[in-house]
């Protein structure tokens, strides 16, 4: 066996290697078809099973509804921060949708959703905020569920549910009853944390996520979308981002990425075999609980976040300096634990642990953590 590398990038991320595994062995000849998943019509027979299949375990892992469709596109979630208000902004006449920003991401959707109608702010996390006595920065805290403002009118409530790049993870869902606004419907851009716990579809109008972060190769993008929020589309948008012509067609409106498509249906297979998403939720917790504890048992290393928010995914870590913060980077490549850098916005150190890295990765990071402190503290 070679040497052992542990990647901790943000994404695209490492799959499941018993996924990667199967790929190749099926790489040439996909079952006796004769042909490579990459060569079939996305008409034929044959990828019409994978790609309905992929559908139906991801509808089985989430425990979607018929009310829903679900479908996979391209351009990735960025492409989405558009095609999500071109689909649903206009649902209402207010043509108005609400946005909460606690991060990158977040702000990068609403920014995006200002082009095709009036996209207002709910809540934001822009400035710095003191909680029970400790100071938190701006986009280190989530402002508090009951105390976003959103307006009756919004076609939609969009919000990030986990900030790759802060490490900030709204894993509760806001009650909209109480927030006196039972009819607006979450849009959420689960991107980073998607497939990485349960999710009560049911309770959102919208979820969408990038597939590379747990679910499979990038250039696909996965959306979940309530059915009786569909048809409104605006007149600019392009018939292949239309919900209503990919949902009918059952993702094949236009050629999809079919390839990406089949490994994203590999990845669901797997976690079905797992035990589904308690089950990754169960290993994810016990990763990011034994690297959380680790930070948080000396000085020498700080995570910024409001405890409640914390990411279970993406894990944010800081050193006193910026030296020694790239004496680090480059001992833990020596180490073979790869892209550990933070992102160039907020540097310092983030560890992605998402669902293919396993407890040995985290552990042998941990420990490398310990002897740097030894060494260097
Ligand atoms: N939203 C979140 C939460 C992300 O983490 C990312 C990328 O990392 C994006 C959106 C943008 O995704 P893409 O690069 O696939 O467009």
């Amino acid at each position: 066996m070679g040497t052992q590398f542990w990647n901790f990038s943000a994404g695209p991320a490492v799959l499941p290697k018993p996924v990667l595994e199967q790929a190749a062995a099926e790489m040439l000849d996909w079952r006796g078809s004769g042909m490579s998943v990459m060569e079939m019509s996305h008409r034929g027979a044959e990828f019409t099973q994978i790609c309905d299949e992929a559908e139906d375990d991801l509808r089985t892992l989430l425990g979607i509804s018929d009310d829903y469709a679900v479908i996979f596109m391209q351009g990735g979630a960025t492409a989405e921060n558009a095609i999500v208000p071109m689909n649903l902004i206009a649902r209402n006449p207010s043509n108005s949708a609400d946005y909460v920003l606690t991060g990158s991401w977040s702000v990068k959707s609403h920014k995006e959703a200002q082009r095709y109608g009036n996209a207002r702010v709910a809540a934001a996390a822009d400035t710095d905020r003191q909680i029970d006595g400790v100071t938190y920065g701006a986009w280190s805290w989530v402002p508090p569920l009951d105390s976003w403002q959103v307006q009756p009118d919004a076609s939609y409530l969009h919000y990030c549910s986990n900030e790759t790049i802060g490490g900030v993870e709204i894993a509760q869902m806001p009650d909209m009853q109480a927030l006196g606004v039972p009819d607006v419907p979450l849009v959420l851009d689960a991107s980073s944390h998607f497939l990485s716990r349960p999710l009560d579809v049911s309770r959102t109008g919208m979820v969408y996520a990038g597939a590379q972060k747990n679910a499979g190769p990038a250039g696909v993008t996965m959306v979940i979308v309530r059915r009786d929020m569909l048809g409104h589309a605006l007149a600019c948008t392009p018939s292949a981002f239309d919900y209503v012509n990919v949902a009918k067609e059952r993702s094949r409106y236009n050629t999809p990425p079919s390839y990406g498509i089949y490994i994203c249906g590999l990845v669901f297979k797997w976690l079905l075999q797992l035990g589904g998403l308690a089950e990754i939720e169960k290993r994810n917790l016990a990763k990011s609980r034994a690297l959380y504890a680790q930070i948080d048992s000396s000085d020498f290393y700080a995570n910024p976040i409001q405890p409640a928010f914390r990411s279970r995914m993406n894990v944010p870590f800081t050193l006193a300096s910026e030296q020694l913060t790239s004496q680090f980077l480059k001992e833990a490549a020596q180490h073979h634990l790869l892209a550990l850098k933070g992102h160039k916005s907020v540097g310092g150190v983030r560890a992605s642990i998402y669902n293919a890295m396993p407890m040995e990765g985290v552990t042998t990071l941990i420990d490398f953590m310990k002897e740097f402190e030894r060494t260097h503290g």
